[in-house]
């Protein structure tokens, strides 16, 4: 083990790492300026539990209700060896549906190392025009440390490319669907064309043999016949590749962490809670959806312009809490030079208020 990897050992604590999937990727380079979610992300501690332990347990996640439902949609789109899959698939590629298709899933409880050098050996060695994947190991290098990816996805190989299929439960109604998932799709599946490109870059292939194209398989309206549509990542793709190499090397942030930091969700709570107070976090609004700390973090930053997300924060610059914003605004404060613009603009948003407030009362 080196030396970074007993670290993240010993702030786990004695418990087996979380392994990381396409959403904690993607939201983890959504906030690559946090450095508390990276360390805690690079050693694959259990913040569910931290959460929990420390007293702001996450509230979000999918129901149990929604799960099953989703479980059984993809069982059902997956059934007779991907037939009804690799029909969709090949109808909104606009190429031929093949009458045959090799199916190989991929999956299983074998060693990481073992499973990952079954996906490489399947996806790179020359077999039937049309195959289908289920379930590839595929990794990528998030922070300076290698992660797996589990995808519960399947990866085609049809027309001469490999196209990243993703099965969400989401409906798309009269051909819309949530726009917010659609773009969480988007991101998650640009980690797995991403993971993909690098496993086959590693055996001379060129990046174009995975389309940026991936196919997205919901239900359509309200009930549960599967329908396809095309995901073009290549935006996303962009600010996947620019994030992850911004990220800071999981090294250099070790060293700025104090040596008994502890995020094993069994020690004491308030030796948790103090612990992480010496990492230094970024809080914005977006958290809430997508890292389990969120509510310790909020609470932390309570009264910071900060916490009040990033079109706040970049409006009021220079202006660190909210009671120096009010204090600036009503003029009972005067502004450091730093903090002129941002002090005119409170002062003209305090009366325009004041304005509105005496015309309704009127
Ligand atoms: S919730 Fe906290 S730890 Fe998680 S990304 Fe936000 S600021 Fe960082």
């Amino acid at each position: 083990m080196t030396s970074t990897a007993q670290r993240l050992a010993a702030i786990r604590g004695d418990l087996p790492p979380k392994r990381h999937n396409a959403r904690t990727i993607a939201a983890l380079t959504g906030n690559p300026g946090c450095a508390r979610r990276a360390v805690l992300d690079g050693a694959g501690v259990d913040k569910p539990r931290l959460a929990e332990a420390i007293g702001f347990p996450a509230r979000f996640g999918q129901s149990r209700f929604a799960i099953t439902r989703g479980n059984a949609f993809e069982a059902q789109v997956k059934a007779d060896g991907g037939a009804e899959l690799l029909r969709l698939v090949a109808e909104r590629l606009g190429v031929p549906v093949p009458e045959r298709a090799g199916w190989t899933d991929l999956g299983g409880a074998d060693d990481l190392p073992d499973r990952h050098e079954r996906s490489r050996r399947a996806l790179t060695t020359q077999g039937p025009e049309a195959a289908l994947f289920d379930h590839p190991l595929l990794g990528l290098d998030v922070a300076g440390q290698r992660v797996h990816l589990e995808p519960d996805l399947v990866a085609a190989r049809l027309g001469g490319r490999f196209h990243v299929v993703e099965i969400k439960s989401f409906p798309v109604v009269d051909g819309q669907a949530d726009p917010a998932k659609v773009a969480a799709a988007a991101i998650q599946s640009a980690v797995y064309v991403l993971a993909l490109r690098e496993l086959l870059a590693a055996e001379g292939h060129p990046e174009e043999l995975v389309s940026h194209d991936v196919v997205l398989i919901c239900p359509r309206d309200f009930g549960n016949r599967p329908v396809a549509s095309l995901l073009d990542v290549r935006k996303q793709l962009l600010v996947l590749r620019r994030q992850l190499d911004r990220m800071a090397k999981l090294d250099a942030l070790l060293d700025t962490v104090p040596a008994d930091f502890t995020a094993d969700p069994t020690a004491d709570p308030a030796t948790l809670a103090a612990g992480l107070r010496t990492v230094p976090a970024r809080y914005a609004p977006e958290c809430l959806a997508s890292c389990e700390l969120a509510y310790f973090c909020r609470n932390e930053a309570g009264g910071h312009t900060g916490a009040l997300g990033r079109p706040v924060r970049e409006a009021l610059g220079g202006v660190a809490t909210v009671a120096e914003v009010l204090a600036l605004a009503t003029g009972e404060r005067a502004p450091e030079p730093e903090q002129e613009e941002a002090a005119a603009l409170l002062r003209a948003a305090a009366r325009l208020r004041a304005d509105a407030l005496a015309g309704n009362s009127a």
